[in-house]
């Protein structure tokens, strides 16, 4: 069978060659995935809920192993690593408590007792990106199984491992064969099948508006249900009013954790003119202290991107010609050194002030690069956050409460935070309006998203 290397973004090392499996897999998987359901339909609820809570244990028992494995595979720090397979065991704690309390309802209507029941979808497909490949998968595997589907999971091409791994533990925990598998190989060949596979109930997709579009239209032929976590262009929006040191010192980890490899990266910074000047002050010394290298030493805030391509495409919003002067790179107000050696580094850069027409104001740039606005008032700060086709995540910086709540309204986007710049928490929502996708991850509205509804109406007319 064809395989693939496996490259350590920090060191440019093989780790491990993982088969390329084709379409005639997927579907041997999908057979498995509909034949294990109807017994995995019937495992009584509190046993159900058993087995995700030793899945959880299992992961916990092997945080250390899947980090590794992770920041080996994605070159992010170690210390994120720990967080997001802390996540995972909390994830699947979660809806293990969630899987006797997805209740339906008796319903008053006229002659006779109406009800409903959460029915499960089936076989779901769980596409998954290679920015946070093992929290991402467990936030489809959650929900999916404690609803009782099966899912089968594909995760990219070149961040197979911790999925892999995780399948193997859910195995151990005692998931019966084909409730829970990995299917290794390439989305243009695996994505585009489970999309379209008649057997297939679900998709839920995270990565690329550009795919998610190609994977709605590919559903459509059997009506799929589709669930689309995609890209993002948030802003921090800071006002003259709020702390401003607070703000300044928590830019850096809005914007360049995971080396801004992150949907909700705020990667803009919208700041109030009065003190554009100050905050460029703060930001200046938050930036220093941003320290990038070996993504396994604990004190690292910032590994290498994932790719050499993916580096070449950070690279080239701040090439030549993108910030106004044709022939001049984009004048850069810090930019942060980067390790020699192997290793695809890209060095954190914040451009200020940042035209909002430029290309790297507008799109989403997936790596280490912020740009920092200008705004006047509210209406405008208003009106340059919800300048985007996205609408993922954003952050409002203020002490005023009322301002707050306002701009909180105002901004379309799905999860924002206030005088934060954190976006995702096991218990409460997660995803995007507008070209930033539908469908909600995490908290108890992700049930809805795996389960369907039925009412059923018994007449007690004689
Ligand atoms: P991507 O290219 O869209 O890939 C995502 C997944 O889709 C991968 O598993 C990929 O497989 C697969 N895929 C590729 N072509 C496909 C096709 N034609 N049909 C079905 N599946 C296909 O995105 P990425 O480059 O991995 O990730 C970066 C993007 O993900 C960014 O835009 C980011 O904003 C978004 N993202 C969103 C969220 C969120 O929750 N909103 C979270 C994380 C990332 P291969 O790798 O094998 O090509
Ligand atoms: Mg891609």
């Amino acid at each position: 069978m064809a395989t693939t290397k496996i490259i350590n973004p920090a060191t440019e090392q093989v780790i491990k060659e993982v088969a390329i499996q084709g379409a005639e897999e997927l579907d041997a998987a999908v057979a498995r995935a509909l034949a294990a359901g109807p017994a995995w339909r019937a495992v009584a609820p509190s046993d159900r809920a058993r087995l995700l809570r030793r899945f959880a244990g299992l992961v916990e028992d092997h945080l250390e192993e899947l980090a590794a494995l992770e920041t080996a595979n994605v070159g992010k720090p170690i210390s994120e690593s720990r967080d997001e397979v802390g996540m995972v065991a909390e994830v699947f704690y979660f809806y293990a408590g969630a899987v006797d309390k997805h209740r339906g309802a008796t319903v008053p209507v006229a002659g006779g007792v109406d009800m409903t029941f959460h029915e499960p979808l089936g076989v779901v497909g769980a596409i998954v990106p290679w920015n946070f490949p093992i929290a991402i998968m467990s936030w489809k595997v959650g929900p999916a199984l404690a609803t009782g589907n099966t899912i089968i999971v594909k995760p990219a091409e070149i961040t197979p491992l911790t999925a892999l791994r995780l399948a193997e533990l859910g195995l151990e925990a005692g998931l019966p064969e084909g409730v829970l598998q990995v299917v290794t190989g390439k989305g243009s060949v695996l994505g585009t099948r489970l999309s379209e596979h008649p057997d297939v109930a679900k998709v839920a997709f995270t990565g690329s508006t550009e795919v998610g579009r190609e994977v709605m239209a590919r559903a459509s032929g059997t009506i799929k249900r589709v669930t689309l976590e995609l890209g993002g262009k948030s802003a921090s929006v800071i006002f003259a009013d709020a702390d401003l040191e607070k703000a300044a010192a928590s830019t850096p980890g809005g914007v360049f954790a995971n080396a801004g490899q992150d949907c909700c990266a705020r990667s803009r910074a919208l700041v109030q003119r009065s003190v554009f000047d100050r905050y460029l002050e703060l930001l200046a010394d938050a930036v220093a202290a941003w320290t990038v290298g070996d993504p396994t030493d604990p004190a690292t805030k910032m590994g290498p991107l994932v790719t050499a391509a993916h580096r070449d495409v950070v690279a080239g919003f701040l090439a030549p010609g993108m910030g106004g002067s044709p022939d001049q790179p984009v004048a850069l107000a810090h930019r942060g050194p980067v390790p020699d050696g192997p290793g695809f580094w890209h060095p954190v850069s914040v451009v200020a002030p940042a035209d909002p027409a430029w290309r790297m104001a507008r799109e989403e740039i997936f790596g280490p690069v912020l740009a920092v606005i200008p705004f006047d008032d509210e209406e405008e700060a208003v009106r340059l956050a919800n300048d985007t086709p996205f609408g993922l995540s954003g952050s409002i910086w203020t002490r005023d409460s009322a301002r707050s709540l306002r701009m909180a309204r105002a901004v379309q986007a799905g999860n924002l935070s206030v005088n934060s710049n954190s976006s995702v928490r096991v218990q409460t929502s997660f995803g995007g309006m507008k070209q930033s996708g539908f469908g909600r991850e995490l908290g108890l509205e992700a049930l809805a998203a795996y389960s369907e509804v039925k009412n059923v109406f018994v007449s007690t007319v004689d």
